[in-house]
């Protein structure tokens, strides 16, 4: 069972009372296994990009939380009226350039979440800004596979000291200040751990920004987290990729559309891959026919 991690004095005055009673709360969910490391199967998909550049692995998941078999955990009927939304992130952006480009082309609201460190960063955000679209950081996160699978230059790991990992984090909010909340790369090691998650949301919180939950472990804490700590947030119920497949991405495009009629919204990730790309562009069209494609900031709720 993990021990939560040694508080300092200085860490506990940081966040003053809210954030000890959290700290509290943390320490007994851990205690009843909340946090548990268990280990499980994963998928990985890695994208082709010039050797130079390194090539980073875009996401690792569980098969279990592709097609949560107790539904959606936190997921609420939501009414509407017109046609139901829903809201499509790209993330692990900031590698490959190219096709960056040709979704940003795309006549769409799509959300894009960029990965700090990566070498395009700097003028993919530019365009982003200047397409109009949405931003968000994509921070990297410790996975369960760590150390076989690297979550990327300066993640936040489950072995920092609480004011070194909220350093990092403050590095990488300070580095992409337009963007306009978060979501998690990988993981599946972090947000399982409630102490940690809600240290990182009470410094989105001060920030006034989102989490949205790319849900790489069906542990994650990040929903009682950001109900504790009152921030908005939404879970991601559909990724659009973990098969390359084209036929497989049609039927994740389908099954988002399900989703939102059902719930009156849902959120989708997807990956720079070009068959993302591909399917997207052909499939938009009919996508737009049944439902609103909104920025990500649309569909975050508080839920405390
Ligand atoms: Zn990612």
């Amino acid at each position: 069972m993990p021990l939560p991690p040694h508080i300092k004095n200085g860490s506990a005055a940081r966040f003053g009372w809210i954030g000890a009673a959290g700290l509290f709360l943390g320490v007994l969910l851990a205690a009843a296994g909340c946090s548990s490391n268990r280990r499980v199967g994963y998928r990985t998909e890695v994208d082709t990009i010039p050797p130079d550049r390194g090539r980073p692995v875009y996401e690792v998941y569980s098969p279990e939380i592709l097609m949560p078999s107790k539904g959606i955990p936190g997921k609420a009927i939501r009414n509407y009226e017109g046609a139901p939304r829903v809201a499509i992130i790209i993330d692990d952006i900031g590698y490959d350039r190219r096709i960056a480009e040709n979704l940003l082309a795309l006549d769409a609201a799509f959300t894009f979440s960029v990965l700090p460190r990566s070498p395009h960063r700097e003028v993919l955000i530019s365009k982003i800004a200047s397409r109009g679209r949405e931003l968000m950081l994509h921070l990297p996160m410790e996975p369960i596979e760590y150390p076989n699978i690297d979550p990327g230059p300066d993640a936040l790991m489950t072995h920092m000291h609480p004011d070194r990992l909220l350093d990092r984090l403050e590095a990488h909010l300070n580095d992409m200040p337009e963007a306009a909340g978060v979501n998690n790369h990988m993981g599946s090691r972090m947000t399982a751990r409630f102490p940690d998650m809600y240290r990182i949301f009470s410094v989105l919180k001060e920030r006034r920004l989102f989490f949205i939950d790319s849900y790489t472990t069906p542990d994650s804490a990040c929903l009682p987290s950001a109900r504790l700590m009152r921030i908005p947030f939404a879970q991601r119920d559909v990724f659009l990729d973990h098969s390359l497949d084209p036929a497989d991405v049609r039927s994740q495009i389908h099954r988002l559309i399900r989703l939102a009629e059902i719930y009156g919204e849902a959120v989708a990730i997807g990956h720079p891959h070009p068959v993302t790309y591909a399917v997207l562009k052909k499939e938009l069209p009919r996508l737009l026919q049944r439902v609103e494609i909104v920025p990500a900031s649309h569909l975050v709720h508080n839920f405390g």
